[in-house]
């Protein structure tokens, strides 16, 4: 089976105001029914039998994805980071600067996608994933990694002691911002652990979600208001 990838962008949705056009998270003030709406579209678009949502809390709980949920269950409670070897079921994160992260064993054929935001990826949620990953048979060494689009080093300014800390557990991570301050690049840190997991294919989505317009950004427009979430998916395409 084909590991398959989709990264959403503002367009093609329902959505209207801050949350124009293609939100897709139903937690940030949207009119439910243009949530549902686009959710319905990315599922057809895509052409998978369910499109399965994180609940995301910023934690590092990880699910097994073994059936496909019913249409009116919430987003996966609890969890930060899901795992499965369900054909034609797509795992989504939703971000607007967090980093999502798409990963799949190809030989082992599951795939796992976790919410790496400051505080998950600094808990740990990408090793937890690629752990359930491995309750399915997947191994690290036969894994390949997509890092979706998220806030750049040179956008994410925090306070010293948080950039110390992060880096104490994610090395790399570190950075100074273009007002040369100090600052964090998650997705540098990220791809630095994912190598000594062992896993060797890594991609990074070169996007900054601050920079394009075409993406939220919560740093960019959440800060004074509200605004939408993109998603990450992939999925193991049973079509020959
Ligand atoms: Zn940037």
């Amino acid at each position: 089976m084909r590991v398959r990838r989709v990264v959403t962008t503002r367009a093609g949705g329902r959505s209207t105001g801050p949350f124009a056009r293609f939100n897709l998270s139903y937690g940030v003030g949207d009119d439910p029914a243009a949530v549902a709406a686009n959710r319905r579209r990315l599922a057809r678009e895509l052409g998978v039998q369910g499109v399965v949502f994180l609940g995301q809390l910023h934690g590092t709980r990880v699910a097994v994805v073994d059936a496909l949920p019913g249409p009116d269950e919430p987003d996966l409670p609890g969890t930060d980071g899901a795992a499965t070897a369900l054909p034609g079921v797509a795992l989504a994160v939703l971000s607007a600067d967090c980093v999502p992260v798409l990963l799949a064993d190809p030989v082992a054929e599951v795939v796992g996608v976790a919410h790496a935001g400051r505080v998950g990826a600094a808990g740990g949620v990408v090793p937890e994933t690629l752990a359930a990953m491995g309750r399915l048979g997947a191994s690290a060494g036969n894994c390949e990694a997509l890092l979706g689009p998220a806030v750049c080093g040179q956008d994410y300014e925090v306070p010293a002691a948080m950039r110390d800390e992060v880096e104490a557990v994610l090395p790399g991570s570190a950075t100074r911002t273009r007002r040369g301050t100090p600052g964090l690049d998650l997705r540098v840190g990220l791809r630095r652990q994912l190598v000594e997991l062992g896993v060797a294919r890594i991609g990074v989505d070169p996007r900054c979600t601050v920079e394009d317009p075409d993406l939220y950004s919560h740093r960019r427009d959440g800060r004074n208001g509200s605004t939408g979430r993109l998603a990450s998916v992939t999925w193991l395409d049973p079509t020959p």
